[in-house]
This record gives C-alpha cells, structure tokens and sequence, in this order.
C-alpha cells in the first residue's frame, strides 16, 4: 500500500526532534501548517458542462521569511500530500539559507484530460480563490508536476487583473518575457548535477552510469545536462513504463521519440522495462525524478546504485531509507538535490523586485555556489551527528527554523 507521505514527513520530523531535543511548543508548531486552503474550483468544460475540482495551498511556516512552493496538478493530490510538501519546502530553504518558509498547492485532476483552455480557466480560478492569501511578500507560488511557464503566466496574468497592478514577483518559474529569469527552466536538474558532482568526490565515485525515473522537466534536463557531460544514461522512464539500453542511450533521441509518441516506451534499439525494473538496474547513480514513494521496504534490498540523488520530493519511504543506509547506499535527500528550482525561483523573485535581469552565467554561478555550499553543511552535519544526509539536512534545517521562531519571542 502506498504511504501516506503527510505521516512520512511528520516521522522524519519526530526523529530529528528527538535527535536535537527539540522543545515541545515548538515540535507543535512545524508538525502543523500555519494555513490551510481548500476549495472546490468551479469550471466550465468546452462542452458547457460545469465541472469542479479540488483545490489546496498549504502555507506551513513563515518564521524565515514569506511562504514559497509549488503547485501540482495531479490525479492523487490530496490534502495530506500537499501538507508534506509544504512542510519538506520549509526544510529546503532553509537548507539552502533562502530568506523563505515553505507552501505547496495542488488540484486534484488529471491534466492530459482536459484542453489547453480548458486548464486556463481553471488555473485562473485557482488563483481566485487563492488571490488574498498570496503575493511578493505573503506567498509565492511555483510550477511542480503538471504545471509548466505557460500556467504561471496565465496565473501572474490572472492575480494582476484582480489585485490591478503589475506584480511579477507574486509568482515564479513564468516565462522570460513575463519576468522570468534565465537558467530557471533547467535550475532543479542543473542543481541537482551541482550537487551530485560534489557527492561523487566526497564518496570517491568515479563509475558514471546513471537511471532516471521521470523524464519530465526535471527527468528529461537532468538527462541532458548529464549527457552532455559524458555520463552514461542507461535506462530512463515516464508514466508509462521505461527503456533499458546497457550501451547508453541517446538522450536527444529518447526524449524526441517521447515528443512525437507521448513516451519513452518502444524507443529503437531498446529494451522496454517496468519502472519496479529501472529502480533497480545495475547502476552506479539512481536518480528519483517523478513522484513519491517509489523506494520502499520493499525493493530497496534491490537497489544496486551506490548514490541515490532524490530529484522527486519524498520517493524515499522511512523504511527504505534504513535499509539504504546499511546497504552504505549514499541518498542525497530531495530538500538537498532538488533545492535548485526554488534557489533560482527565489533569484527569479529578486530580479523581480528590484526590475534588473541577470546573465545566465550569472544564476548558474550564484546557484553552484549555494548547492555546493548546502552540500558541505548537509555533509559536515552528518558527520558530526554521524547520521545519514536526510536526518542530517533536517537537523539543519529544523534547527534553523527553530531559532527564527525563537528569536521573534516564542519557545
Ligand atoms: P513533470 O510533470 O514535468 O514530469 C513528471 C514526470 O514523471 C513525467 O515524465 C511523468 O511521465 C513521470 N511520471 C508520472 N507518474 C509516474 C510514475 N508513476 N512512474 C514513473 N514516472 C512517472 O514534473 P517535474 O517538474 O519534472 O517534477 C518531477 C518531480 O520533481 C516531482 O516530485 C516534483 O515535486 C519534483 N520537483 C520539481 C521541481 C521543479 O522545478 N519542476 C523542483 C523540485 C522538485
């Protein structure tokens, strides 16, 4: 059965509280959202029908600064996912010293079901019912799975017709033109490499075969950065299965041939596999990129990879991560490896407020700064409490948050 992942991150939360000794007032606070938003979205299909779709922004903590995370439209969000997430996101910036507490939001529906005006319409409601709750200084939503530039525009475009001012930095991940910042298309999969270069010299990996899960815009750029710099993709995957070549693949190809057949099953001159099967290929790094709870008690005995970079939130279950550890698997944890989208989101949120545009040099600079930085604090926490990444990321995390809660005179 799948895990709940509201009870997974409420676990990690108690094992690091017991490891810190974390005042009880304050466990309190960061087991809970500070705000919960649930709505029925009312929208008229193409047909005339009308339709209504569950909607949620989840704001978990704003001790460090304004709320920041992204929205997901997905046939399994519910409200106990989108609490996860929200809480994992206030982990993340912390880790990554962004000035931001953690959101998430989700509508729950399947996207390839409805048309491009169709999704329109329902974006610009959810922004509706959002509208007083977010903004550059409340809460500032992002792209997740299923939502791409073209949905932050219409939302942007959506929250300025109703609050009647130009506002880019209410939202980010929006396209060039409406004030989105270069690099911010590819920043979690160009992180995420940032951040996998420094865990295969700290754990001495030289062997460079790799397996993705997902190939959408975190799966499919992760593929291509990796590529690019001589790696060997063997194996990668989407919803609908995976292909297997132990030669290497090629991964223009494969996500061409996904373009013209909507997946990356029956590609030429490979084999098709299950993704059971992916996650388990002989492989020295395994690269999570899709949804949760994909590693779990139950085959992470038959993982082979000897680094497990977490680009998807949460594919890790708690049981698995056990089971990792004493296999000496190295996991880069999700708030570590996939932290690059909301680093250049918050770049993205800078640009905005101050209306001056970086170079793309410039982002990835700045963004290979703060992940091998987050990498080095993540590690060296670990060793000092000689604990895995995960429980070590959110000691640093939690401490963190701990104290800006603190310091405005709770606990
Ligand atoms: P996306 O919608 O662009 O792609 C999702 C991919 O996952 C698609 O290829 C889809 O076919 C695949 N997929 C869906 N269900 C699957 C299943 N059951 N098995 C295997 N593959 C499946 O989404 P994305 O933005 O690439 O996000 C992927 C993951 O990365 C999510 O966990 C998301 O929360 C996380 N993430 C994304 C960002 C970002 O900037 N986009 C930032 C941080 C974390």
């Amino acid at each position: 059965m799948k895990e709940n992942a509201f009870s997974v991150a409420k676990k990690q939360l108690e094992d690091v509280v017991k490891i810190i000794k974390l005042e009880r007032t304050i466990h309190n606070i960061l087991v809970e959202p500070e705000r919960i938003i649930q709505v029925e979205l009312p929208v008229k299909m193409d047909n005339g029908e009308e339709k209504s779709f569950k909607a949620y922004r989840v704001q978990h903590n704003s001790a460090l600064g304004p709320t920041k995370g992204g929205i997901r439209y997905h046939p399994d969000v519910n409200l106990d996912e989108v609490k996860a997430l929200a809480m994992w996101m206030t982990w993340k910036c912390a880790i990554a010293g962004l000035p931001y507490g953690g959101a998430k939001g989700g509508v729950t529906l399947d996207p390839k079901k409805l048309s491009k005006k169709e999704l329109e319409r329902l974006s610009r409601e959810y922004i509706k019912a959002i509208k007083n709750y977010i903004g550059p200084d409340k809460d500032i939503p992002a792209p997740d799975v299923y939502t791409n530039a073209q949905v932050m525009a219409w939302m942007l475009d959506e929250y300025e017709k109703q609050t009647g001012k130009h506002c880019p930095g209410v939202i980010t991940g929006k396209p060039i033109e409406l004030g989105g910042s270069l690099g911010r298309e590819e920043a979690t999969a160009q992180g995420g490499v940032f951040v996998l270069e420094e865990a295969m010299k700290t754990f001495g990996l030289k062997e460079k075969t790799v397996a993705i899960q997902g190939m959408g815009n975190v799966g499919g750029n992760t593929a291509k950065i990796l590529h690019k710099k001589g790696f060997k993709i063997v194996g990668v995957s989407d919803s609908k299965g995976g292909v297997y070549d132990e030669k290497g693949l090629d991964v223009k190809k494969v996500l061409e041939h996904k373009e013209k057949t909507s997946s990356v099953i029956n590609f030429s001159g490979s084999r098709n596999i299950s993704n059971e099967e992916l996650l388990e290929l002989p492989v020295a790094i395994l690269i999570p990129a899709a949804l949760e709870n994909q590693i779990t008690k139950e085959n992470a005995e038959n993982v082979k990879a000897k680094i497990i970079l977490e680009l998807a939130n949460g594919p890790t279950t708690p049981e698995a991560d056990k089971i990792l550890f004493k296999k000496e698997v190295f996991v880069v944890p999700d708030v570590l490896a996939n932290a690059g989208g909301v680093v250049v989101s918050y770049f993205e949120w800078v640009q905005n407020n101050e209306g001056y545009y970086w170079k793309l040099e410039e982002v990835n600079e700045k963004l290979k700064k703060i992940m091998t930085k987050s990498f080095n604090s993540v590690y060296e926490t670990s060793q000092r409490y000689k604990t895995d990444m995960r429980t070590a990321a959110l000691i640093l995390a939690v401490e963190r948050v701990a104290q800006a809660i603190k310091l405005r005179g709770f606990g």
